[in-house]
């Protein structure tokens, strides 16, 4: 398997080899086609499988379209991807990651990386004027969101990185509110290590004839 044969823009093509990705790993092979399609994604996937990629790829694959699409690139724009984490040191691991992605790319895309445990007043700072990709732990996302910093209702793709831990770590009732506030029609991404039964429950409510990938 190549990466030129999963259905991504060339200029993403063009940034995993800059990056110097040769092949995609299983879970990319898996899943970036069907993400792609627009598709619901239900993965079952390590840390150190590449699941990042997996689904960071198309969601800049879609940004990117729409970015191109007539009108695309006028006027106001609302958040398009928004990457759920448990903990501030996947989401900084994620975020540079995004960013890494983003600088290889030819149009400028913002990614915000917010967490709870510092100061909220630079992550209000940094969100002004908007971001095309927000990576977060729960509860700060929603202090952001009283606080009027962040509008999600534009998201057109959900990534629920590490859900079993971010059910271990007591986000259930977070996760609710913030699905709460997400437009219905939008992808979801959905990728966990393990799939104990409060984990299955919250994809079975998440996810629409989601395809299954595995690492
Ligand atoms: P992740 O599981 O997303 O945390 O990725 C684990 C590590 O694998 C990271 O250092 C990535 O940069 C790297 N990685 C992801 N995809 C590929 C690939 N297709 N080829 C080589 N390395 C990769």
């Amino acid at each position: 398997m190549s990466f030129s044969s999963l259905g991504l823009a060339p200029s993403l093509l063009n940034a995993v080899t800059e990056i110097g990705y040769t092949e995609p790993t299983a879970i990319q092979s898996a899943a970036i086609p069907a993400a792609l399609r627009g598709e619901d994604v239900l993965g079952s996937a390590q840390t150190g499988s590449g699941k990042t990629a997996a689904f960071a790829l198309p969601m800049l694959n879609a940004l990117l379209a729409k970015r191109n699409a007539p009108g695309g690139k006028d006027g106001a724009r609302g958040l398009h991807g928004l990457v759920l984490v448990p903990t501030r040191e996947l989401a900084a691991q994620v975020g540079e990651a995004i960013r890494v992605l983003v600088q290889h790319l030819p149009v400028p895309l913002k990614v915000s990386i917010v967490f709870g445990g510092v100061s909220i007043n630079p992550q209000m700072m940094a969100l002004r004027g908007g971001a095309d990709i927000v990576v977060a732990t729960p509860g700060r996302l929603l202090d952001l969101i009283e606080h009027n910093a962040l509008d999600i209702s534009s998201t057109a793709t959900l990534v629920l990185d590490e859900a079993d831990r971010l059910l271990d770590m007591g986000f259930t009732e977070e996760i609710g509110r913030i699905l709460a506030l997400l437009p219905a029609r939008r992808q979801n991404l959905f990728f966990s290590a393990t799939f104990p039964s409060a984990v299955q429950t919250l994809a079975h409510h998440l996810l629409r004839n989601p395809v299954r990938v595995e690492a």
